[in-house]
């Protein structure tokens, strides 16, 4: 069984966060995250398994079925 992470927003669950590209080289800056879907941008993200990232999001929308 394998278990790949990615990296989801720390908002909203999604998988469309990304890092920003800074044209700045030799300078040690801070990465800064940007989700395509709630327009969340920060320092943070979240790092999950790629099967619990539905859960996840489904749990910070307040989606989650289990009774
Ligand atoms: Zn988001």
């Amino acid at each position: 069984m394998t278990s790949k992470k990615i990296r989801v927003c720390p908002r909203c669950g999604s998988q469309r966060i990304h890092t920003a590209k800074s044209a700045v080289s030799g300078w040690l800056v801070p990465d800064t995250y940007y989700c395509d879907d709630c327009k969340y941008s920060g320092p943070v993200y979240v790092e999950v398994e790629v099967d619990d990232a539905e859960q996840l999001r489904k749990v910070i929308n307040g989606e989650a079925s289990e009774a």
